[in-house]
């Protein structure tokens, strides 16, 4: 942690499965931002805004940040990200370049990707190492159920603006997808989503499911394992999912309905069903066998994947 209790903006470092250590920056006051997506661990944005300006003292967070490098602190990274959209701050570009200048540590920004249209944002936002931006909705309409944006954003913004990114960017860019069940978990619509995420070409595909209650009032649960990895080869390059801590219990232990339920919700291959459970392909085709026998689960190839699926009454 950073280990000073006056710490306002900075947080961190944490550690971070792709970052290293990472030393966290938070330009937003709690809760600003431009989507109030309906998975966000920050809690509900109280002020949903498309305004960019000097949120918090540009200057007090870079004397807060030299006190820490001062006091012989390190990190891999420093990242822009926290309460809210980091790009909405006016001065972010400032920090990014101050950070560059000590010429120590690299440097990200973790961005929904909303205000990547404006000139002036993609240009602050090359100054960063690696650019993380989101992208888990397809369309307008679906965009507006899972981000509920502010009053003039809309997807095709959203999606030309980050394609634009890429196209100034010379450094990382990487996309997270955020699947939720009942909101972007159907084939078609990752298909879709994939599709869309190929047109930013990025360097990184970070595919992630809700792992904490969402916001009071909203069904958006997490989608299973097997369903990230039955889905990841989808999206170019591959996309890389979550480390479960826990695994799920070994084949012969699923009952039935929960099985069939599963299978009727989402088609699985057999591999990923197979590794959500750390089993052989072996262990799931025994297991299905019976499935298969009483006319409850069919096995199919795709692309040379073999997939399971529920078979309707
Ligand atoms: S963009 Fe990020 S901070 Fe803003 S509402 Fe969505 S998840 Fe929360």
């Amino acid at each position: 942690m950073s280990g000073n209790p006056s710490c306002r903006y900075l947080f961190g470092p944490v550690p971070s499965r792709r970052l290293g250590l990472s030393l966290g920056v938070d330009l937003n006051p709690r809760k600003v931002c431009t989507e109030n997506c309906v998975f966000c661990q920050v809690g509900r944005t109280t002020e949903l805004t498309l305004e960019r300006k000097e949120w918090v003292p540009l200057s007090a967070v870079l004397a807060e940040y030299d006190r820490w490098v001062a006091a012989g602190n390190t990190t891999d990274y420093v990242t822009l990200s926290g309460s809210g959209e980091p790009t909405m701050h006016s001065k972010f570009g400032d920090v990014l370049r101050h950070v560059r200048a000590t010429g120590r540590f690299r440097t990200a920004l973790l961005s929904n990707g909303s205000l990547m249209w404006m000139p002036e944002v993609r240009r602050e936002a090359s100054e960063a190492d690696v650019v993380k931006v989101t992208l888990s909705a397809w369309d307008e309409e679906s965009f507006r159920r899972i981000h509920r944006p502010a009053p003039g954003l809309t997807f095709r913004r959203l999606l030309e603006g980050e394609q634009a990114l890429r196209e100034a960017f010379a450094g990382s860019l990487w996309v997270e997808v955020m699947l939720l069940a009942g909101f972007n978990d159907a084939p078609d619509q990752i298909r879709a989503i994939a599709e869309r995420v190929a047109s930013l070409r990025p360097d990184a595909v970070h595919m992630n499911t809700s792992t904490r209650p969402v916001q009071t009032g909203v069904t958006a649960g997490r989608v299973s394992e097997a369903l990230l990895r039955t889905v990841a080869p989808w999206f170019e390059p591959v996309a890389e999912i979550p480390v479960f801590s826990g695994r799920s219990p070994p084949p012969e232990a699923w009952p039935d309905d929960e099985l069939v339920d599963l299978l009727a919700r989402h088609p699985l291959s057999l591999a990923a069903l197979a590794e959500s459970a750390g089993a052989e392909v072996e262990a799931v085709e025994k297991r299905l066998a019976p499935l298969i026998g009483a006319g409850r689960v069919a096995v199919e190839e795709h692309d040379g994947v073999r997939m399971a699926r529920a078979v309707s009454a």
